[in-house]
């Protein structure tokens, strides 16, 4: 049992447990339309995601902070305005 991880998974086989990317943070904001996740719920690229789903009349969706290795687990990819590499 000492070689499982809180979800009780093997090393490597726990997404949740994987690393979080270098230089993004441990809370990232996302929207349930977005595919990318965010350092700061100011981001231009978010907010330029918003103006977009507004502007096609589409439902605009609230930002909501999640952790970074739930987000990745959701197969979102790190926004490279505010999380450059
Ligand atoms: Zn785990
Ligand atoms: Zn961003």
């Amino acid at each position: 049992m000492s070689d499982r991880c809180r979800h009780e998974l093997l090393p490597g086989q726990c997404a949740l447990c994987r690393p979080i990317p270098a230089g993004v943070p441990a809370t990232v904001y996302v929207t349930r339309g977005g595919e990318a996740y965010h350092g700061t719920p100011r981001c231009a690229g978010l907010a330029d995601g918003q103006w977009y789903a507004e502007y096609r009349g589409n439902e605009v969706h609230a930002i909501e902070p999640i952790s970074a290795a739930a987000a990745i687990v959701k197969g979102r990819s790190r926004c490279l305005v505010c999380l450059p590499e």
